[in-house]
């Protein structure tokens, strides 16, 4: 059987500027691209009209077709990783798999196990780094430690750079190395488990516009003014290095401090795993959270009686994205003023979410809540009222997602802002003294 390579896709979803795609077209052996829908993952997905599922399958869809105009193919599984595996092994004459590392502690854990399985069948794993600039120990203290700052680490990252760090790769043989097939179907959303539906606000051009006024703009949700970048950044549908690139070069760097704060979780979760089910400081874990199941629905439901904060709960529910300035209004208030646990509000965002990602949803969620490293101090309890009085004067995103606001419709608050505070500091108090 002929000796062939494969480049298993999975968050790089691209042709273009992908590291390990480069380098495994650049062999002389020919290479068949694979994807897997992980079973694993999949089944615990509650809601079957998951976008961010039609997304990869859209996505996906469109790379099988664009390998198959050159005369190749995507092969896509439906399995959990090791089963696809041992089907592609048995099929194929298989010499080395490139892919692009993952750095959350499941995905380290799945590929050390494939890499294990692999070595049996003396196959190589070749693995790049693709989805960040730094990560691991690529920004460390001078003692060796990660840092837990963003500013020294965003210090220290910006010195690192090198203009090979951001520099795209041209993949140029994509034609002469991809294995030549027999072209195989695309396996349905059905057959996934999952209905068709529609994913909103999925355009992935780089808009100089709204970077360059990133810093003036950005913080008020009635205005179209970040990038919407972040299901992109998720799945590896656009490249980090043109983001930075463009970010880099661009007159105001405030969009760029963005992306270091997307790396800076990154490299938390990765050496501190435990960030990913309990607090970073570990003595936040004796609050005496109130946890009512009912204010708990209320908030995800958008009937708080805070008009900024319902808003950001409906425009989630409806599109799957939120606004930043609201994500942290909402969180503050799910947190502090209700006193539900972080966790349950981390969890509800990872499974409305389109650019979900762990180590960012993690950190936020931690660093509204106090727990986490670098975290905002704890008696700093975001106004809802004052918020939205700010940042959306006009009324214009309250007014999209809350039309009934202003009439009798619209309900009472659910709690007293200066009683929610009271508490909320009393309550922290307790637990650190
Ligand atoms: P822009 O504002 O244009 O920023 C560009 C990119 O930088 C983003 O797409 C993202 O990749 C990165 N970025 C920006 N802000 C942050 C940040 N504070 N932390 C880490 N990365 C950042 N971001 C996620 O990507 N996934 C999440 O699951 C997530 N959960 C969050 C939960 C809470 C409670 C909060 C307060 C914030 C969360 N964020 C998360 C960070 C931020 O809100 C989103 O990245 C941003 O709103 C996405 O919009 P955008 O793509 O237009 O980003």
């Amino acid at each position: 059987m002929e000796k062939i390579n494969i480049f298993w896709f999975r968050r790089d979803l691209r042709l273009e500027d992908n590291i390990a795609l480069y380098h495994c077209s650049e062999s002389d052996t020919p290479f068949l691209p694979v994807f897997i829908f992980d079973k694993n993952i999949l089944k615990k997905l509650k809601n079957i009209n998951d976008p961010r599922v039609q997304f990869i399958h859209n996505t996906v869809s469109t790379l099988k077709e664009k390998l198959q105009a050159k005369g190749s193919d995507l092969r896509v599984y439906y399995d959990t990783p090791r089963d696809a595996w041992e089907k592609i092994v048995s099929e194929f004459n298989v010499q080395n798999v490139y892919l692009n590392e993952d750095y959350e502690p499941g995905s380290i854990k799945r590929d050390a196990s494939i890499e294990k399985d692999l070595r049996n069948k003396k196959i190589n794993l070749k693995q790049y780094k693709d989805q960040c600039i730094f990560v691991k120990n690529d920004v460390l203290k001078k003692d060796g430690k990660p840092y837990t700052v963003f500013t020294p680490y965003k210090n220290r990252w910006l010195a690192t750079l090198q203009p090979q760090d951001i520099a795209s790769v041209k993949i140029k043989r994509l034609d002469q190395s991809t294995l030549k097939l027999k072209s195989q179907e695309m396996i349905s959303i059905e057959d996934l488990g999952f209905q068709i539906t529609q994913v909103q606000n999925s355009v992935k051009s780089i808009r100089k516009k709204i970077i360059n006024e990133y810093k003036e703009k950005r913080d008020y949700p009635g205005l179209d003014a970040t990038s919407r970048l972040g299901l992109h950044l998720r799945f590896g549908t656009v490249s980090i290095r043109k983001c930075v690139q463009i970010a880099y070069h661009s007159d105001e760097q405030t969009w760029l401090s963005e992306l270091i704060w997307r790396e800076f979780f990154m490299q938390i979760l990765y050496h501190f795993p435990h960030v990913a089910s309990g607090p970073f400081k570990e003595k936040y874990e004796k609050i005496e959270w109130r946890n009512n199941r009912r204010e708990f629905k209320n908030w995800c439901e958008g009937k708080t009686g805070y008009p900024l904060v319902d808003a950001g709960m409906r425009e989630l529910n409806e599109t799957g994205f939120m606004h930043n300035r609201v994500r942290m209004v909402c969180a503050s208030f799910l947190i502090k003023h209700l006193l539900i646990d972080w966790r349950w509000g981390e969890e509800y965002f990872a499974e409305k979410l389109l650019d979900f990602e762990l180590s960012a949803n993690n950190g936020n969620w931690q660093w509204v809540a106090g727990t986490g490293c670098d975290a905002a101090p704890y008696f700093r309890i975001f106004n809802p009222e004052t918020q939205f009085k700010k940042f959306d004067a006009k009324q214009i995103y309250v007014k999209k997602w809350v039309p009934e606001f202003g009439t009798d419709k619209y309900p009472d608050p659910i709690v007293d802002h200066k009683e929610a505070y009271n508490r909320a500091l009393l309550t922290y108090k307790l637990a650190l003294s």
